[in-house]
């Protein structure tokens, strides 16, 4: 079979599923032993949710929504400090890693990501960053839209008792304090709003392997990502 996205050096490994299921994590540490690039996609909604509080924007106002998303100036960097992150997040020369962490975010990035005019406003930065070689892609629709020839599709999945679970741990560690009930209610809002918005919704495509990460380790999942890898992927190579 002759795969598009498949061939000398380049590997497309989309990754998607709700927040919590563990993408990133295990998104970054397969990229690290194909030796590709991770690109988490959720960054781009965070960043743009960040920049529409910041500058009042209303977050159901799709044409001024969409025009901040055509002139957001987002870089992805290696990490600059040892405190958890897996990448630096700048905006305009302004390192806003963890200012896109919050909560509040969480909330904004599902409701501006919902508008049909942000998605196709955000499309092309992602394709060409999906093109450009090896890359590990995470987020809601890597598999059905923004790179829907990508020769390996998984679909991370886990209870919404674990993600909470998960979710709760990594906002202790940077000190924000939350009940178990509250990461919950978020985390499910959120979904209905992702699997239900009439644009790109998050689901998981016809030819994705489903993983469901509850009970299994890091390791684990990773291992299982690299085989689907293997075998669909001749030319994948991993240390
Ligand atoms: O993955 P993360 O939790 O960082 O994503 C934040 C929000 O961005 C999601 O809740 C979703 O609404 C949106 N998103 C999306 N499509 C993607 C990645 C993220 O709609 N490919």
């Amino acid at each position: 079979m002759e795969l598009d996205h498949c061939r000398d050096s380049q590997i497309v490994v989309a990754i998607d599923g709700p927040g919590g299921a563990g993408k990133s994590t295990v998104a970054a540490e397969v990229a690290r032993r194909i030796g590709g690039l991770y690109f988490d996609t959720g960054v781009v909604y965070r960043a743009l949710a960040l920049v529409a509080l910041e500058n009042g924007v209303a977050l159901d106002d799709e044409a001024e929504l969409a025009r901040l998303a055509r002139e957001l100036r987002i870089r992805v960097t290696p990490p600059s400090e040892q405190d958890g992150r897996l990448y630096d997040v700048w905006l305009d020369g302004r390192d806003v890693t963890w200012a896109i962490r919050t909560p509040e975010i969480d909330r904004a990035a599902s409701q501006v990501a919902a508008h049909r005019e942000v998605r196709s406003a955000l499309l092309g930065l992602q394709r060409e960053i999906g093109r450009s070689g090896r890359v590990v892609m995470a987020g809601r629709d890597i598999g059905t839209v923004v790179m829907p020839d990508a020769p390996v599709k998984v679909w991370l999945d886990a209870s919404l008792e674990e993600r909470a679970r998960r979710r709760q741990r990594d906002l202790a560690a940077r000190g924000v304090v939350v009940s178990l009930e509250d990461v919950k209610a978020e985390l499910a809002e959120r979904d209905r709003r992702d699997a239900e918005r009439a644009v790109a919704p998050m689901r998981p495509a016809e030819d994705a392997v489903v993983i469901d990460t509850d009970g299994r380790s890091i390791e684990d999942v990773v291992r299982l990502v690299i085989k689907v890898i293997e075998e669909r992927c001749a030319c994948a190579q991993h240390g």
